[in-house]
């Protein structure tokens, strides 16, 4: 088992017919680029910043942060990185920011909301980023995007700092796409206007499912809950995808659902651009996209979209898989 398995390592991600995707890694430390790397990762769908802010007693200068950016660049030798700024807050404390204890974490002061508020925060980070661009293919990815006008900023920011860069004489890549993490309802719902501006979206699932149920996903009380498969959260997800190719631009998943093979066939369906999961899931998902029809798929699709209750769309997900030869 392990040895057929092991065969989908040194191959595409791809359906019976034919249809390529790329299956990316989800990494938190430089480290991990390495294992992406060994597991054939065709990229890094989301670099979770925040840990070389967590594992240090202060602040990352510009040169620490370029450091590692460019060393994650330079592992995976061209093929796409998506760096995504820090997401401070929620789950994830910083004790040298002196953060306020707040009532609800997750609704609060977190990820792009600090980099707006502190914005020498983010004009660091994003400094460091385009500096990096030209030893790989950086891409740069904003969490928690709430509003356009959020967006809006933070791309602002980073066209300044492309200026300063330039004016410096320091050499920036001219080719970094800049996108949004897709995990809040609100921009999930304004995906349309999202998708005239930026670059391409990633979806979170994993705070999009949370936002969308009102389900806390650390809180093991209620996780019966949380689910992606809910029907709300499919057509959410839907529309993200639809939105970005009407505008010509990729969509891509980093939350837990792009690991999990019982969604390759609704994900494949739906069309799905770029998935990013752990790097230990991606042989397996390989292994289940190896065995999809894309045409078959998006018909059992268009069906699971009818579907009323996460029940019932796990259970026709089941019966498909069960069904593939
Ligand atoms: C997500 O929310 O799905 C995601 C990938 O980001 P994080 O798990 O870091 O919040
Ligand atoms: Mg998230």
């Amino acid at each position: 088992e392990l040895s057929a398995l092991e065969r989908f390592r040194s191959l595409p991600a791809e359906t019976k017919d034919g249809v390529r995707v790329e299956v990316a890694a989800n990494i938190g430390t430089v480290q991990e680029a390495a294992i992406a790397a060994e597991q054939n990762a065709e990229g890094i769908g989301l670099y979770r910043t925040e840990f070389l802010y967590m594992n240090s007693n202060r602040l990352p200068d510009e040169d620490a942060q370029f450091a590692a950016y460019r060393e994650v660049a330079e592992r995976m030798n061209g093929r796409p990185v998506v760096i995504r700024t820090m997401d401070i807050g929620g789950d994830k404390e910083l004790p040298y920011l002196n953060l306020p204890k707040e009532a609800n974490p997750f609704l609060g002061y977190r990820a792009i909301r600090i980099g707006l508020d502190r914005k020498e925060l983010l004009h660091t980070q994003l400094r460091a980023l385009l500096r990096a661009s030209q030893y790989g293919n950086i891409k740069i990815m904003f969490p928690m995007i709430s509003s356009l006008e959020e967006w809006r900023q933070a791309k602002a920011l980073y066209e300044q700092a492309r200026r300063e860069l330039v004016q410096e004489g320091v050499s920036v890549s001219d080719s970094v796409e800049v996108g949004i993490m897709v995990e809040i309802p609100s921009s999930a719902l304004l995906a349309g206007s999202f998708a005239k501006e930026v670059d391409f979206f990633s979806i979170g699932t994993n705070d999009l499912v949370q936002y969308t149920l009102a389900v806390d996903r650390m809180n093991e009380k209620v996780s019966y809950l949380y689910d992606y498969f809910h029907p709300a959260v499919l057509l959410l997800i839907r529309q993200v995808i639809e939105a970005a190719h009407r505008e010509g631009k990729w969509a891509g998943m980093c939350g837990g659902m792009a690991g999990d093979p019982l969604a390759a066939p609704l994900l494949i369906g739906l069309g799905l651009d770029e998935w990013s999961m752990d790097a230990g899931s991606i042989v397996k998902v390989k292994q289940a996209i190896s065995r999809l029809d894309s045409r078959d798929c998006r018909t059992l699709t268009d069906r699971l979209l009818q579907l009323a209750t996460t029940e019932e769309v796990r259970q026709e997900l089941l019966r498909y898989t069960e069904s593939q030869p």
